[in-house]
């Protein structure tokens, strides 16, 4: 909906006295008008009411969240310094876990030795299959 037929509908229903000229506020990001209570108070504006809805914000930081377990940020990696081997089940420095953009935290759940342990079990069963 344009915001000038949002406007006007705002001014036929406020005409028809469904609404009180100041319970309602536009909407920027969904082009509606809605009561007031559905705007999260903000100290940023003037009016003391957020431009978005609460509906529209929402929407937002679940998006938002969606794209941040994407990628996880580099602080969350830094953070932990320390991690357990899902395989030994020894708790070990972060360095020591091989690093994998599949997981949240961007390394193995496996340490490296575990790993290479599993890398090489691998390749020898690989190579008596072959022989
Ligand atoms: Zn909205
Ligand atoms: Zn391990």
């Amino acid at each position: 909906m344009k915001e000038s037929e949002a406007y006007l509908m705002r001014q036929r229903r406020e005409a028809a006295g469904i609404v009180e000229p100041v319970t309602e506020k536009l909407c920027t990001h969904c082009g509606q008008w809605l009561a007031r209570a559905a705007f999260p108070v903000s100290r940023l504006v003037s009016t003391g009411l957020g431009s978005w809805c609460r509906a529209c914000k929402a929407e937002d930081l679940r998006q938002r969240r969606a794209e941040r377990r994407k990628t996880p940020p580099a602080e969350t990696i830094e953070a932990a310094t320390q991690k357990t081997c899902r395989h030994c089940d020894t708790t070990r420095p972060v360095a020591d876990f091989p690093t994998n953009k599949h997981t949240r935290d961007g390394r193995s759940p496996w340490c490296r030795s575990c790993h290479n342990a599993a890398t090489r079990n691998w390749k020898a069963r690989r190579k008596e299959q072959a022989s």
